[in-house]
This record gives structure tokens, sequence and C-alpha cells, in this order.
């Protein structure tokens, strides 16, 4: 060990050094508070002893000097050597700084043990520091990653707003989403999942500065800090930088893995003043990319606020929509096209708020979804079909199919099945009469539990549907692994199809791909009679649409059942 020894006492100094030297101990000896003060900045030693009664600076003066020069880290420990102790001296003296006393006369033994329990301390007090220090990066890290986690993020947002106001600097926020990352996980598996996620995080690392701040901040969501005088235009290089290289395919294991991203951008002080405002502005650019197709970058704008704010005040309207009794469902009759008559319809939900009017599903039921209300709404949905097809059932008209749109998240619960069959029992309504539509990307993950519901409803006798057919993923392979009863093509490929060459090669092969893999194929969208003829023409027999129903209420479509009847009855003589 380095010991600094403070005595003015020539003789005591030489015999404590002599001592120490014995003990096998580096001895650097000083004759002042003052010079050890000295010796001790030049030396770094391990130990201090200081004679308490010195000419000059006194023993407890000096330690306390010392103790002000220490930090936690380099703290070292002070035993006072004195040659009569009382209380009041103690106290004074640990007050001071110091962690032990010796008096003198001292045997060599008392030294040693006084040396060697010092010793332990400041090993203890070592090994607490670095334990309190690995303690740091473990709760501010994510384990998987090795980035920083949203503890460390929420803490260091605050410090680095705080340096961009001093330093006259700006922040900008980037948050990263990988887009469909769940299904990687349902297809691949969590193991995967995970090797994915850190392969992000590299490649994330790669396209930043040493200095910017990564962290993950949920499953599959990052966050980058960019602190510089124009980080608007920095981030969004970054910004790119990613999307590029999380674009390029990843190789994990053998499997050959393709995702994107969606990035919002924020920057401190143009789009938030405080930590939250500016996180909430980054959150909505990150929404607004999604919103855009995902696989891009969004810069914060107010309109996207003004957006949001919308949706966040038609989510909280809409909690009350069931309840209020706000929700409707209308019915567009699918027909046959040749006979013209009634073989289905589709329940279509409306929902009519007091102040905004009718609003349509297509804005209501991204939000809903979102919000997680849509199994409740779906659920009434189904309820609601059921007992007015039942209904009908009891007035004589069970010769059609009821069909009811469901949601990706519907279809994908656990529970569903279960809830179909409760929902069958309670309205007594058949499953042979029901017919669920489903749209692509419902069907996107095949995952083992998605495929045993679908093989369930069609032992149920329920038929699936793959509603707007076309339009999204062009992966066709679920036509084969599911069992799908029909296609509906969606209204969008029906325009001007007479004229349009494309949308009527299009209808053309989506009827034969249909014909060919025996499955029923129903046009929605028909407004002409035109469209009708090409229809039969190519194959496609079954249709709904404006020219020959618009969706109507309940009551209206049990009119125009009876008329129907009545005109039938009037045909047979
Ligand atoms: P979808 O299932 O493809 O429904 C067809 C949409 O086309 C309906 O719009 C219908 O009113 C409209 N349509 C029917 N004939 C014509 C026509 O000749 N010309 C034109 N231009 N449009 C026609 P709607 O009712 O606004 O529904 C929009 C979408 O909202 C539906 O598309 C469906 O995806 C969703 N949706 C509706 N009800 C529900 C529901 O209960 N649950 C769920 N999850 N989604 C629903
Ligand atoms: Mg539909
Ligand atoms: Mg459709």
């Amino acid at each position: 060990m380095k010991i600094l020894v403070a005595d003015d006492s020539k003789t005591n100094l030489a015999i404590i050094s002599t001592a120490l030297e014995q003990l096998g101990h580096t001895v650097i000896a000083t004759h002042s508070g003052e010079e050890a003060i000295s010796e001790y900045e030049k030396n770094k030693p391990d130990l201090i002893i200081l004679d308490v009664v010195m000419e000059g600076m006194s023993g407890f003066e000096c330690a306390s000097k010392i103790r002000a020069m220490n930090t936690e880290e380099n703290w070292i420990p002070i035993i006072f050597l004195s040659a009569s102790v009382d209380d009041q001296s103690i106290s004074q003296g640990i007050n001071a700084g110091g962690d032990d006393y010796l008096t003198k006369p001292f045997s060599q033994i008392t030294l040693e043990a006084k040396i060697k329990a010092m010793q332990r301390i400041a090993e203890m007090k070592k090994k607490l520091l670095l334990t309190t220090e690995e303690l740091k990066v473990l709760s501010s890290t994510d384990p998987l990653t090795g980035t920083y986690n949203r503890l460390q993020f929420e803490k260091s947002i605050k410090e680095k707003i705080a340096t961009a106001d001093r330093q006259n600097l700006t922040l900008g926020l980037l948050f990263i989403d990988l887009d469909h990352f769940k299904a990687i996980n349902d297809t691949f598996g969590h193991n995967i999942g995970d090797l994915l996620i850190r392969e992000v995080a590299d490649r994330i690392k790669e396209c930043v500065r040493i200095d910017d701040f990564i962290a993950r901040i949920g499953g599959d969501e990052f966050v980058i800090m960019i602190l510089d005088k124009d980080t608007a235009h920095t981030a969004e290089v970054v910004a790119k930088k990613i999307l590029d290289k999380l674009a390029q395919p990843f190789t994990l294991e053998n499997n050959t893995i393709r995702i994107s991203s969606s990035i919002g951008l924020a920057c401190y002080p143009y789009n938030g003043l405080t930590r939250d405002t500016l996180v909430q502005s980054a959150d909505i650019a990150m929404y607004h990319a999604k919103e855009l197709g995902r696989n891009n970058f969004q810069n914060y704008t107010n309109e996207m606020n003004q957006k949001y704010r919308r949706q966040v005040s038609l989510e909280q309207e809409l909690r009350f929509a069931l309840e209020r009794s706000q929700l409707f469902i209308v019915y567009q009759p699918i027909y046959n096209l040749i006979s013209k008559q009634i073989v289905g319809m589709e329940g279509l939900l409306r929902w009519k708020h007091n102040s905004f009017g009718i609003i349509s599903p297509n804005i209501f039921i991204p939000i809903a979804e979102e919000c997680g209300l849509i199994m409740q709404i779906g659920n009434w949905v189904l309820e609601n079909v059921c007992q007015q097809g039942a209904k009908w059932n009891e007035l004589g008209f069970d010769h059609f199919k009821l069909s009811v749109n469901l949601s990706a998240h519907q279809i994908h619960q656990n529970s569903f099945i279960d809830t179909l069959n409760s929902i069958l029992i309670a309205t007594k309504f058949s499953p042979r009469q029901l017919e669920l539509e489903l749209t692509e990307p419902s069907l996107v993950s095949f995952t083992n539990q998605l495929k045993t519901t679908i093989t369930k409803l069609h032992d149920m006798g329920v038929n699936t549907t793959i509603d707007d057919f076309g339009t999204r993923y062009s992966s066709l392979s679920y036509l084969r692994s599911f069992p799908i009863s029909s296609l509906k093509i969606d209204k969008e490929f029906l325009i001007n199809i007479q004229h349009d060459v494309k949308n009527s090669i299009i209808v053309k092969s989506l009827i034969s791909l249909a014909v060919n893999l025996n499955l029923n194929v129903i046009a929605e969208g028909i407004e002409n009679d035109e469209q009708i003829q090409f229809l039969i023409i190519n194959g496609c027999f079954l249709g709904q649409g404006y020219y020959l129903s618009k969706p109507i209420s309940a009551n209206d479509m049990t009119n125009l059942l009876m008329n129907e009847s009545k005109s039938n009855i009037n045909v047979i003589p």
C-alpha cells in the first residue's frame, strides 16, 4: 500500500515510517499538514495517517481539506494519530472526515490490524461503487439491444431540452416503428423476432453519430435524439438512412425477412416546448407516416395535430355510441344478376352522431380498431345482424345469406368461435345463413390459430368471403391454405369497366381465378346496366351496388323482400 504520513515530530515520523516499511508498505513521509496536502495531490496514496496536533495546520484541518478534494470515486481512508484520545476529539476527528484513531505509543500488531481494516473498507467501498455503476447501466439500458431504455429516454429528453436551451441548439426527435412486426413474430416465432430487433438496433446505430441518443421504448419502437444547430435537416438525413438500411433484407437463422419502418420527426422548440408535447408531436408524425402507407418518414405539422385532435374527439364520442344507441345497421341486397332475385345481403354499420351527423365506417372502424373498441362493436354488429336474420326467417324469408364484415382484430381473437357460437345460439340464427367478410390484411399473417378459426367456421357451415379482393396484398397463398367460399371484387375495378382496358382485364382475371379455384365470385359497386352485362358475359353472376339497391334500413328491406315475394308469386301462375 502507498501510505501518506504527516507528523511534525521527526522522531515520531521516523518510528511510524519504519514500522510501516517493515509491514511492506511504501511511505510518503511529510512534516506538516500543508506538505501532506501537496503530497496527497501528487501521489494519490491508498491511506493517510495524520498526527492530530501539529504546528500550523492541525491533523483535523488537513483531513477536512483532503475530504473536500475527495469524490466518491477517489475516497481514501484517513487514520488519526494522537497521544491521548478523549470522546470530544474522537467526534471532532470523525466529523473532519477521519475513519479511525491510533493512540501513541502503538504496537506493530495494532498498526497492522488498523491498516488491514481500512484496506477492507476501501475495497468494499470500491466494490459498492462498481455495483452501483453496473446497476445504473442495467436500469438505463435495454438488455436485448444494448440501447437505452424508455426510463432513460424519459430522463435524457429533459436534460437534452435543457442543453438545447443553454447552448442555443435544436433537438430532433425521431420515432421509429417497424411495420407489421407482429406478423413477423407470429410467423417466425419470438426468437427470430428478438434477433430481428437486435439487428434492427445495430443497423440504426450505424445511421447516427456516436453521441446521438438511441433507445428502444417498446417492442418494436425506437427513438433517436439528435442535438444540433439545424436538427430539422440532420434528422431527415438520418431518417432516410434508416429507411434504406432497414429495407435491406435480413437473414436470420436461414430465413430471409424483409421489413420496413415508419418514422415520425419532431423538433424542439418548433414542434413542442415540453417533453410531453414534443413526444406527442413525434408520435403523431409517426402515425401519419403509417397512414400514408408506411415505409416513409413524416415531419410533424400543425395540420396533423388538428387531425389527431379530431380523431381523439371521435374516439371519445365512439365510446358512448353504443350505449347512446347511435349505431345501426343498414342492409344492401346481393342479387343474382340474371334472375334479379335477392340471394344475400350485406350488413353495413352506420354511426349517427347528434352533432357530427352520419359518420362513414371507413372513418370510425379504423378508430375503433386502434382504441380497442372494435371487439365490442364487432360483437354488437354480429348479434344484431343475426337477430334481424332470425326475424326475417320468422316472416318466412330464409332463402338468402347475411354477410357481416369482420375486422382483422376479431378473427385473430382466440375466443372468436366461442363468441360467435353463443351469438348464434342466443339469436337462433343458422350458421349456414351467415357469411363473414374478411379483408386481405386480416389473412396476411398466417397463424395456426387463424387457420384453425377459418377451418372451424367452414365446419360449422359459416361461409367466408374475401372482401375488396385484389386491392391490397397480392399474396394469394391463403386461397390455398384456408377453406374460403367466395371472392368479392372491389368496386374500384368496376369503374368504367367497358372502356378501361386495365380494369376490364383485372375483373376478367379475378373472375377466372375464382372460377378455377371453385369459389363464388361477387361484384360490388355496380352502378349501371353495362357493368351487369359485362359481368354476366365474363362469368360473374352475383353482385350488389347502387344501381340495384343502395344499403337500406331493416324495415325497408322487409318491404323489399315482401314486394319481391309478391312479384315472384305473380310470376309463377
Ligand atoms: P365494404 O365491405 O367493401 O362495403 C362496401 C361499401 O361500398 C359500402 O360502403 C357500401 O355502401 C358501398 N357501396 C355499395 N354499393 C356501391 C356502389 O354502387 N357504388 C359505390 N361507390 N359504393 C357502393 P360503407 O357502408 O361506407 O362501408 C365501407 C366499409 O366499411 C366496408 O367496405 C367495410 O369494410 C367497412 N364496414 C362497414 N360495416 C362494417 C362492420 O360492421 N364491421 C367492420 N369491421 N367493417 C365494416
Ligand atoms: Mg364488405
Ligand atoms: Mg368491399
